[in-house]
C-alpha cells in the first residue's frame, strides 16, 4: 500500500510534527508519552477533548511490537482507524462487526507485523481465535480506552472490562496505559484496583475548559428558550441533547418545520440513518444534531459552537463530557442547561422505580446536578471543585459571574419557622409536608399526625407555598438542612443551631417559582 513511510527513531516530538501535523504537545501528552515509553503503567485523566489519542498513538508508532487498544466503542474505533490510516498509520480494528474475511484481512495484516496499533473490543480480545492470533506476537503497550467502563462507579460500566486484568497478565512485556475522562477519586481508585496497576503513573490534567461559556437557564417555555438560542447562533453548529428518544423527535420535526438544518439522533433509529445523521453533522452539511446520549462518544468535531441541554444530563460526569463536545477548536462554545426543578422531580420519580442498588448512586448524583444548577455559585468553580481542582470563586464566563443574582435579603425569621418546624415535626418529614404546616393547612396527613397542634402550625401563611419549598431548598444548599436523597425528609445541621436561636442570620431570596406557562410555538 501506499502509506508514507514513517521515519524509523523519530523522537515523539518528531511524530508530532511529522504525522499528525501539531506544533506543540498539549497539557500532559509530553509527559505522559515519556512515562509510557519508559514502559511505566500509566493512568491518564484528561477531559474529552483534550488530546488522550495521542498519548497512546504516539508510542505505538516508537515502539518495535505491536500496540493493542481496547475500545468500548464499534463506532469509535473505525473512526481512529480511518483517521490514522489517512495519516498514513497502519492501524486495524477486529470486532464484531466484521464478517469472517474482514476479520482474516485484518488478522493477517497484524500476523504480519506492520500494523502498529489493534484496536479491539473487549469481547473480541477475549474470543480464543484472537487469543491464538495475539499468541505469537510482540506486544509492547496494551492501552485500554474509556477505562473508567471498568468501574461501576462510572457512567457506563462494562462487565467485559474486568477481564481485562487477565490479558495484562498475558503479556507481561507489555506496559498498560488507560485513559478515560472521568476523575472522581472513587472511579480512579477503582481502575488502578481492577487492573492491578497500583503502582501506575497518574496524570490528571485540568478539567477546566475556559472557552466553554456555562450557562443555566431556568427552563420555562424550553421551545421558544431553544429557538432564541439558535437564533443567537446563525448557522453555527450545535447539538441539543433531550432525555427520551420520542423528545429528540418532535424537538427535531418542530425545528425542521421552522426551518433549521437539524437531524435526530438515537437509538431508535436504524443503524444507517443514526450512521447518516452523524456524517451529514460532522461534514457540516447539517447545522445542528438533536440526540440523546447515545450520540456522542469518540465524536470529534472541532467547531461545535454551541451544546444546549433540553432536560437534564444523568449526572455531572455525563454532563461535563456531552458539553466537552463544544469548542475543541479552542474558540469560544456556549453550553446551556435548560433547568426547571420540576423536571428533577420527574426524574427523581423514575429512580425510585429502580432497585435499591442502583436507586441511591442515581439519587446522590440527581443530587448534585440540582446543586449545581440551583447554585448561586460560579457554575465553573462548582464543577471543577466537584472534580477536585482548585479554581478561582469566580471564572468570568459564566451565567452568575456574567450576571449575578440579585442581592439576598434578611430571610432569618422565615428560615427559623421552617427549621423549627423541621424540628417539631420529628426531623423525618420532606419538604411538602413541612410546607403545609407552616401553611396551616389541615390534610389527611396532618391531622393523622397531630401536627395541626403544633405551635408552628400555620405561622407560615405569608409567603406562598412553592415560596417556601424554595425557601427549603436555600436551607439545603447553604448547608443549614440535610435532605435525606431517597427519602427527601429533612433534618437539621450544625449550622442551623445559631440561626435558630437568633445568633446568626439567614440570607437568601423569595422565589416563587410558580409553574411557569407552556407557549406553544407560534406558527410559522
Ligand atoms: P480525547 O480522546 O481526549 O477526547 P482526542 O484525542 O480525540 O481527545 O483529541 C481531541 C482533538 O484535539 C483532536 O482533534 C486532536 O487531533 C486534537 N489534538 C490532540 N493533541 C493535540 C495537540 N498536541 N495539538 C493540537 N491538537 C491536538
Ligand atoms: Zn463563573
Amino acid at each position: 500500500d501506499n502509506a508514507p513511510a514513517i521515519a524509523p527513531n523519530a523522537t515523539a516530538e518528531e511524530l508530532l510534527h511529522s504525522v499528525f501535523g501539531y506544533s506543540a504537545f498539549r497539557l500532559d501528552q509530553k509527559r505522559i508519552i515519556e512515562s509510557v515509553l519508559a514502559k511505566q503503567d500509566t493512568l491518564v485523566i484528561m477531559p474529552t477533548g483534550g488530546g488522550k489519542s495521542l498519548c497512546y498513538q504516539i508510542p505505538a508508532l516508537m515502539f518495535e511490537g505491536l500496540t493493542i487498544v481496547v475500545s468500548p466503542l464499534i463506532s469509535l474505533m473505525q473512526d481512529q482507524v480511518s483517521q490514522l490510516s489517512e495519516l498514513g498509520v497502519r492501524a486495524v480494528c477486529l470486532n464484531s462487526s466484521l464478517d469472517l474475511m474482514e476479520y482474516e484481512e485484518n488478522a493477517s495484516a497484524v500476523r504480519s507485523g506492520k500494523v502498529k496499533m489493534l484496536y479491539l473490543a473487549p469481547e473480541t480480545l477475549f474470543l480464543p481465535r484472537t487469543q491464538a492470533l495475539l499468541k505469537g506476537i510482540r506486544v509492547d503497550c496494551l492501552t485500554i480506552d474509556e477505562a473508567h467502563c471498568i468501574s461501576d462507579w462510572g457512567h457506563d460500566f462494562r462487565p467485559e472490562y474486568r477481564k481485562l486484568v487477565e490479558v495484562r497478565e498475558k503479556f507481561a512485556d507489555a506496559v498498560t496505559i488507560a485513559l478515560t475522562a472521568t476523575a472522581t477519586h472513587q472511579v480512579r481508585a477503582d481502575i488502578k484496583r481492577q487492573l492491578l496497576i497500583p503502582d501506575s503513573h497518574e496524570f490528571v490534567s485540568s478539567f477546566n475548559r475556559e472557552n466553554l461559556i456555562l450557562n443555566v437557564i431556568p427552563k420555562s417555555s424550553p421551545d421558544s428558550q431553544v429557538l432564541q438560542i439558535l437564533r443567537d447562533h446563525p448557522n453555527e453548529s450545535g447539538i441539543i441533547y433531550c432525555f427520551s428518544k420520542a423528545q429528540v423527535d418532535e424537538l427535531a420535526t418542530m425545528l425542521t418545520s421552522r426551518g433549521f438544518s437539524v437531524k435526530p439522533y438515537h437509538a431508535g433509529l436504524a443503524d444507517t440513518m443514526r450512521a447518516k445523521n452523524q456524517q451529514l453533522f460532522i461534514r457540516d452539511d447539517v447545522q445542528i444534531i438533536v440526540a440523546t446520549i447515545a450520540f456522542g462518544m469518540g465524536i470529534n468535531k472541532p467547531n461545535v459552537r454551541f451544546v444546549i441541554h433540553y432536560d437534564l444530563p444523568k449526572n455531572i460526569e455525563s454532563y461535563y463530557q456531552e458539553i466537552g463536545r463544544a469548542g475543541r477548536d479552542g474558540l469560544k462554545a456556549d453550553c446551556f442547561l435548560l433547568y426547571s426543578h420540576s423536571d428533577s422531580q420527574k426524574i427523581k420519580f423514575f429512580i425510585s422505580q429502580k432497585e435499591e442498588a442502583e436507586k441511591r448512586t442515581a439519587l446522590a448524583q440527581l443530587a448534585n446536578l440540582v446543586a449545581y444548577a440551583e447554585s448561586d455559585a460560579c457554575r465553573r468553580y462548582t464543577l471543577l471543585e466537584y472534580f477536585g481542582e482548585q479554581a478561582q470563586d469566580r471564572c468570568g464566563a459564566c451565567d452568575i459571574c456574567l450576571n449575578p443574582p440579585k442581592d439576598k435579603i434578611d430571610l432569618t425569621v422565615p428560615a427559623q419557622k421552617f427549621m423549627s418546624c423541621v424540628k417539631r415535626s420529628g426531623e423525618r418529614f420532606g419538604s411538602g409536608y413541612i410546607v403545609d404546616i407552616l401553611r396551616g393547612a389541615k390534610n389527611q396527613k396532618v391531622i393523622s399526625n397531630g401536627h395541626e397542634s403544633l405551635s408552628t402550625f400555620g405561622i407560615g401563611r405569608e409567603l406562598s407555598k412553592p415560596a417556601w419549598q424554595n425557601l427549603g431548598r436555600q436551607l439545603v444548599q447553604q448547608g443549614l438542612l440535610k435532605q435525606d436523597p431517597e427519602y427527601g425528609s429533612l433534618t437539621l445541621t450544625a449550622q442551623a443551631i445559631p440561626v435558630l436561636k437568633g445568633e446568626a442570620q439567614f440570607w437568601g431570596k423569595i422565589v416563587s417559582d410558580t409553574p411557569p406557562r407552556l407557549r406553544p410555538p407560534s406558527p410559522s
